[in-house]
This record gives structure tokens, sequence and C-alpha cells, in this order.
């Protein structure tokens, strides 16, 4: 029987049988994975506190049958507070359900497993409720930018002029930013951006991970609607 390590945090869990567990990870080098967690549900199990949803850990699996098995898991992270709290869990469940449907088994998501560990701890250590939708936005600007889909945000799509001095638009139909000179009639399939957002955007885009929370907004709410009809528009609206 071949061991293999990785990293991983438990995304969702669900009852298998009366007493297993099967989870899905996301991973520092599998990719997303679904794994079969026996005896999980027990009180006295070893693997009951890592095999629960949040847990970041460190995890021994073994392959049978083309399926993952835990074979023991140490936690890391058991993100314990966060898991009490109900507000932060709702936004929480949010992401998690995104992450499960744009990953799979054997893509490499070690950046996207950075990206919401950090996340998450972000939001464990937050106390205000606003602050918590501008990491969940930043969340989601980055996630889609490790995905590939990172629009160009310094320069109007249509006469190519640099998105620094004025608002801006974006067009959410197409994934594209423009320039006050440049929208077409149906004005409804654009949101306006501050120059202090487009900044932002900016800010999250060019940061390391570690950095992407970083940064102060005065009045962040065209920050965290640009988030939300990004990801909206990126996922059509899962
Ligand atoms: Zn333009």
């Amino acid at each position: 029987m071949n061991l293999i390590k990785v990293k991983g945090i438990v995304i969702k869990e669900v009852t298998y049988k009366e007493n297993d567990k099967i989870i899905t990870l996301i991973t520092d080098s599998l990719g997303k994975i679904s794994c079969i967690a026996r005896g999980a549900k027990k009180t006295n199990s070893p693997l009951l506190a890592g095999t629960q949803y949040l847990v970041y850990s460190d995890f021994v699996l073994y392959k049978s049958k083309n399926f993952y098995y835990v074979n023991s898991v140490e936690s890391i992270n058991t993100f314990y507070k966060l898991r009490v709290d109900f507000d932060k869990l709702d936004s929480i469940f949010q992401i998690t359900r995104i992450l499960n449907s744009v990953t799979d088994e054997n893509q490499d998501t070690s950046d996207i497993l950075k990206l919401f560990v950090n996340t998450i701890y972000i939001i464990d250590k937050t106390e205000s409720k606003e602050k918590v939708k501008i990491i969940i936005a930043t969340f989601k600007i980055k996630l889609f930018q490790f995905l590939g889909f990172t629009p160009r945000i310094d320069e109007c799509v249509n006469c190519r002029k640099k998105l620094e001095e004025d608002v801006c638009y974006y067009d959410y139909v197409n994934n594209n930013f423009y320039c006050s000179n440049c929208l077409n009639e149906d004005k409804r399939r654009y949101i306006k951006l501050s120059k202090a957002t487009v900044t932002a955007i900016k800010y999250v885009i060019l940061s390391n991970v570690n950095k992407i929370f970083s940064f102060e907004l005065k009045s962040p709410n065209d920050y965290i609607l640009f988030g939300q009809v990004y990801c909206d528009s990126m996922t059509n609206g899962i």
C-alpha cells in the first residue's frame, strides 16, 4: 500500500454508511479530491478532528480501486472559533461552493489552497462585517486570476486609454473595462468603479497571496459589488 502525504483543507463532508465520511479536500499536490474517512464519525476516532469542515491538516492517504482513503490526519489549524460563528460561516460556505465548482482532481491547486487558507485565517481574525465582505471580494478576484480569467485592467479595452485618472466601467457580460467615453447605449451591463476601487483591484492582481489583504478602502461598496458581479459572471451565478 502506497501512502501519499498531502496538505489539505476540508471543503465538504458528507456522511457515508453509518460511521464513515466522504470528505472533499483542496490539496497542495493532488488538486481537489474526495476521500473516504473510515470510522471518522465515531467519537473516539483518530480521524474525527481532522476530517471536519474547514480543518486544515497534514493528511496521509492511500488509494484503492481509484478512490482515496484517509490513513491518518494531523490538524494544522482547526479554525474552531470560525466554525461556530454563523455569519462568517455563511460567507465561507459561499466561497467553498465556488471552490468546489471551479477545481478538479489533478489540477494544480497549490496556490488556491494557500489563498483559501489565508482567506479564512484573516476572516477568523476580523471582527467587522464590512471587512469580511472586502476579504471575500479579494478572494474572488485572486481565485479567478489563478484560474486564468483576469481581465485587462490597465487600459480601456476600446480606446486603450490608461484607466488611472478617472472612474471606469466594468462590463460584466464581456469581462472588460471601459473608460467613460467608450460606453455603448446599454448601460445596464456595466458597473461603475471609482479610481480607488480600480487601484485596489490592480493591487490584488499584482500582489503575492500573503499581501493581498493589506489595503484599506474608505468606500468599499463598489469594490464589494465588483467582487460579486465578477465572480457571478465567471461562474454563471453558481
Ligand atoms: Zn475608452
